[in-house]
């Protein structure tokens, strides 16, 4: 106990002695080399026959002790960079902030060089004003490589040889405890990478696990140092929350955490109002329904959800200061994407993706003359309509609409018409009775 409390004064994770890691055996871990990905095997198969050490590492034995599918394969060697590239044919050397190689072998297996934490003062890490880290690539000793993970259920290596796992922070503990624990004093860390502030939120929602107590208090506190991190690292950590399956309840963490602040600040607002947070809501419960589903989901349409709700405001305000209804839209557009792009870089691609789906919006509300055909002819109109049936079903538009176009998509031409006929106010649906009126034509 007396033990403990040192440690965490010294802001070591619990049970850290680096020259003994707990060796954990299979049948306390439960993971078995068939539940390795064959190609991830052949690589640490290879690298040890050539006399390196290897392990599979990371977040893949973290989910198959949970009894989540991994998503890839990580290994963790001491063979350096040029040294494991050598080895392997089909291979090449990516990064800059982090030197590993990509092995190609169906599957591309990630293999990192064992590296270790060094002290901003010895220059060999660069670190900006804030402490945060912009340059590490000082390779280590394996028990150096495991304290510089982030969070002890991430640092496990798992040898397919001996069908053992090397534990050197109690992470297989935690896994069990369910809980999220950073390595180390979660100040620092948290300084060095304000990223991993997200990973706590993105991991915990996904896992369904605690973030421990001491890992979260400084957070709220911290969650400003995100704001300096380039907006495309903020942005990539955000798809992966929302792509994880779990986006709901990673959203729910982000915001519980004031994390939200910095990288996506119109939530509070959006979510306050009941229609907008039903529409959020719906978005995400469908997204993550997709995702669970294996089907795909375009991030596109779904930062479009996160946003609309602040067009809308935006949208409305311009309107009631008199400009007209289109413009005013797209100058609404223009300001959200604007206001957003200095916190989350997002890829042009999705941005106008975006901007197609809101632009539609208005388009639907169209049900007369040749309209509503020249719509079901967009390339975008699938993306359009999916987002008009979440505005239905949160109650921002009569559900009504949302039938309409249901029932036009899938009727006949004769029956199109018909429904042109039936359309629109009454006093436009009376001229068009007269049978000169020609719809759709
Ligand atoms: P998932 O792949 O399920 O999203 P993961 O934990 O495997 O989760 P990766 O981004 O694939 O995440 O990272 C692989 C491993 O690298 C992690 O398990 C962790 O040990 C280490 N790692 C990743 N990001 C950081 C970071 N910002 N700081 C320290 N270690 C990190
Ligand atoms: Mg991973």
């Amino acid at each position: 106990m007396i033990r403990k409390l040192i440690d965490a004064a010294l802001g070591k994770p619990h049970g850290v002695d680096p020259s003994r890691p707990r060796i954990i055996p299979a049948k306390r871990h439960g993971i078995h080399r068939e539940d390795i990905s064959a190609a991830a095997l052949w690589v640490t198969e290879q690298l040890q026959q050539a006399g390196f050490s290897a392990f599979i590492v990371g977040g893949a034995l973290r989910d198959l002790i949970v009894g989540i599918p991994p998503k890839d394969f990580d290994v963790a060697t001491d063979a350096t960079p040029e040294q494991v590239h050598a080895l392997f044919r089909r291979s090449r050397i990516i990064g800059r902030r982090f030197q590993i190689v990509h092995v190609m072998k169906g599957d591309i297996i990630e293999v990192s060089t064992f590296r270790r934490a060094v002290p901003e003062q010895t220059g060999e890490i660069a670190a900006d004003e804030r402490g945060r880290i912009i340059s590490d690539n000082a390779f280590g000793t394996q028990p150096q490589d495991a304290v510089r993970r982030d969070f002890t259920i991430n640092a496990l290596y798992y040898d397919p040889c001996t069908e053992m796992i090397l534990d050197y922070v109690g992470g297989v503990e935690d896994i069990e405890r369910r809980l999220l624990r950073v390595i180390g004093d979660p100040q620092v860390r948290f300084r060095e990478d304000p990223v991993r502030m997200l990973r706590a939120v993105r991991l915990s929602a996904k896992l369904d696990f605690q973030i421990e107590t001491i890992t979260r208090s400084p957070i709220a506190s911290m969650a400003h140092l995100l704001n300096h991190v380039p907006a495309a690292r903020v942005f990539d950590e955000m798809l992966k929350l929302l792509l994880s399956g779990h986006a709901r309840e990673g959203i729910t963490r982000l915001r519980s955490e004031g994390l939200h602040h910095g990288i996506l600040p119109m939530l509070d607002m959006v979510l306050e109002q009941p229609l907008g947070q039903k529409f959020v809501d719906l978005a995400l419960i469908n997204t993550d329904i997709r995702i669970r589903e294996g089907k795909s989901v375009s991030p596109g349409f779904l930062f479009a959800t996160l946003f609309w709700h602040d067009v809308l405001s935006a949208w409305n305000e311009l309107q009631a200061r008199g400009e007209q209804s289109m413009p005013a839209l797209f100058q609404a557009m223009d300001e959200v994407m604007d206001n957003m792009a200095e916190k989350l870089a997002i890829p042009r691609r999705f941005g106008t993706g975006m901007k197609e789906i809101w632009g539609l919006q208005p388009r639907f509300e169209n049900r007369s003359g040749n309209k509503p055909s020249r719509l079901l002819a967009h390339p975008r109109f699938r993306a359009g309509y999916d987002f008009l049936l979440l505005r239905c079903q949160s109650g921002e538009v009569d559900a009504e609409l949302g039938r309409w176009w249901e029932s036009f998509q899938s009727a006949s031409e004769h029956d199109r018409k018909m429904m042109l006929l039936h359309a629109g106010p009454a006093r436009r649906r009376k001229r068009r009775r007269s049978p000169s009126a020609g719809q759709g034509k």
